[in-house]
């Protein structure tokens, strides 16, 4: 078939989906496309997304974004990683770190040497807790940020990190962008989408008042609505809900009564679980529940009673269910945000989930052929990173052992994927844990969940035991100090962001 390249992308959607598909296809229209985005004022857009993960900084990177600017944009913070309260049991706390612990040693992965010397069971050589070896928990435990760049061969390198931010400030950063390389924005409501006859490809949305938009590519960005991948091209939607029972939030920002802490709260509850995200002028607090187990006013009640500062709005509700479209990718019609699937906030997975999609549109750009084998790929690349996060988060759910609520029975009692059971019998036998083809979360952060919540194994590497014990004592020690202080001589995060990047 000859080349047939596109002219016209229509972006259904002005959520963060939307205007971050549009800042980075933007680039495009200096080579003659046209990108149009349709977005609905009376509709608006979910209002929640404020936690992020660390590839978002390679993402506007790329976008040629000034860190500094758009942190001082979207009253943004840092975050180094994420504390769990109470998940394994309550009165449990850990950190899923960003970065890594200590470092691999001939070889080894890290946590085999502490888990060894865990194992061993002997007080002179007790290793202390798995948190003391990453420098982003050392750094997050004492409210300090900086970034690792001039420490190319030190500890610092094992640091990373991540925003938090008001996703309304971020959406409107990114649209100021994209119109100013040339991407047309239309206010309006969707009230028809049309078709082609013969081969249901979609040809135009069309606006309430008539106004009509073709296109040769759609991108659906309308959020849970899911109005061009569901409603027009029926592709179905698969709920993980057995796996995954929360499906109701409870969002409210509070004032905030102390300088932002450099990372994300989740506390585990009776039935679901709160985060607790510090921005630059508010904190943004939620509580995740199954709603078979809570009703709203509980629910809102729960929240309320635990914010630290004073509510700043009324608390708002929000229904979803988790689980993701049978397809992402279906004929001219890439679904990217809400609209092609939900994993609940725990890990703060949404964003890098637009983010992926958006990278893998850009590394499989269609033409009008629309090669069916390009689009299958596509849809496997991408339900099998969902399909990674949805284990890494129901792994939290089930390695608890909480008996203190239905809600935590229930869990407990539940069925897990397959690939999550594998996973699971891997780690119990020897603590080998390995990175899935395509898989986000790395085996550290896979470590930080399962030692965190308390998961060990019998045993450890063999390769470990032929490593002298005393030489592992003195590395372990040596990587715990050399952590510590570090950690101590970096900038209070508070100090870092009035230095660098504090919002007007
Ligand atoms: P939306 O924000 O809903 O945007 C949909 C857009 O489509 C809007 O502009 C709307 O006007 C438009 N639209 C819809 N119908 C029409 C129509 N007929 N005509 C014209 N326009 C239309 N993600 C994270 O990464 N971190 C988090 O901490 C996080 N927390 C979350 C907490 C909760 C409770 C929930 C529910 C989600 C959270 N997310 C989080 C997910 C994150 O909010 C979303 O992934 C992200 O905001 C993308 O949303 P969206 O753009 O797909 O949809």
């Amino acid at each position: 078939m000859p080349e047939a390249p596109l002219s016209r992308i229509v972006i259904v959607g002005g959520g963060s989906a939307g205007w971050m598909t549009a800042a980075a296809l933007a680039r495009l229209v200096a080579a003659g496309l046209a990108i149009t985005l349709v977005e609905s004022d009376e509709i608006g857009t979910i209002g929640v997304g404020e936690a992020t993960i660390p590839p978002l900084v390679d993402f506007n990177a790329a976008l040629g974004i000034d860190e500094n600017a758009f942190v001082a944009a979207t009253q943004g913070t840092f975050k180094l990683g994420i504390e769990f309260r109470d998940w394994g049991h309550p009165g449990n706390r850990y950190v899923h770190p960003f970065g890594n612990y200590g470092r691999q040693t001939q070889g080894i992965n890290f946590h085999q040497i502490w888990l060894r010397q865990r194992l061993l069971g002997v007080a002179e050589t007790d290793p202390g807790p798995f948190d003391l070896y990453a420098i982003s928990i050392a750094a997050a435990a004492r409210g300090r940020f900086t970034k690792p760049a001039g420490d190319p061969e030190g500890v610092l390198q094992g640091l990373a990190y991540a925003y938090h931010f008001d996703a309304g400030l971020y959406a409107e950063f990114l649209r100021m962008r994209a119109e100013a390389q040339g991407v047309r924005r239309v206010e309006g409501k969707v009230v028809r989408v049309e078709q082609s006859s013969d081969t249901g490809f979609l040809s135009a949305v069309v606006l309430e008042g008539g106004r009509r938009i073709e296109g040769d590519l759609f991108i659906d960005c309308s959020g849970f609505r899911a109005l061009l991948i569901g409603e027009t091209l029926g592709v179905p939607y698969r709920s993980w809900r057995h796996w995954l029972p929360c499906d109701r939030a409870v969002a409210v920002p509070s004032a905030a009564v102390a300088p932002p802490v450099p990372y994300t709260r989740s506390t585990a509850d009776k039935a679901g679980w709160r985060w607790r995200i510090p921005l630059q002028h508010r904190v943004g607090n939620g509580h995740v529940y199954s709603s078979a187990h809570l009703e709203d006013e509980a629910a809102a009640r729960a929240l309320l009673d635990r914010l630290d500062g004073a509510p700043l709005a009324e608390p708002r509700t929000l229904r979803f269910t988790a689980g993701r479209r049978e397809k992402l990718w279906e004929k001219n019609c890439i679904a990217i945000g809400l609209s092609a699937g939900f994993i609940e906030p725990l890990e703060s997975t949404s964003i890098h989930l637009i983010q992926s999609g958006i990278v893998r549109l850009m590394a499989s750009f269609p033409d009008r052929n629309f090669a069916a084998v390009e689009i299958a790929e596509y849809n496997r690349w991408l339900i099998d990173e969902y399909e990674n996060v949805r284990d890494f988060i129901v792994l939290h759910y089930h390695a608890s052992t909480r008996s203190d609520s239905d809600f935590w029975n229930d869990c407990r009692a539940m069925d897990i994927p397959d690939s999550l059971a594998a996973r699971l019998d891997l780690w119990r036998g020897k603590g080998r844990v390995f990175r899935g083809f395509n898989a986000l979360f790395t085996e550290e952060s896979w470590t930080a969940v399962l030692l965190g919540q308390g998961v060990m194994p019998a045993d450890s590497d063999p390769l470990v035991a032929m490593l002298p014990v005393d030489e592992t004592t003195r590395f372990l020690t040596h990587m715990r100090n050399i952590i510590a202080q570090t950690a101590e001589a970096m900038p209070r995060h508070e100090e870092y962001i009035a230095r660098h990047c504090a919002a007007a």
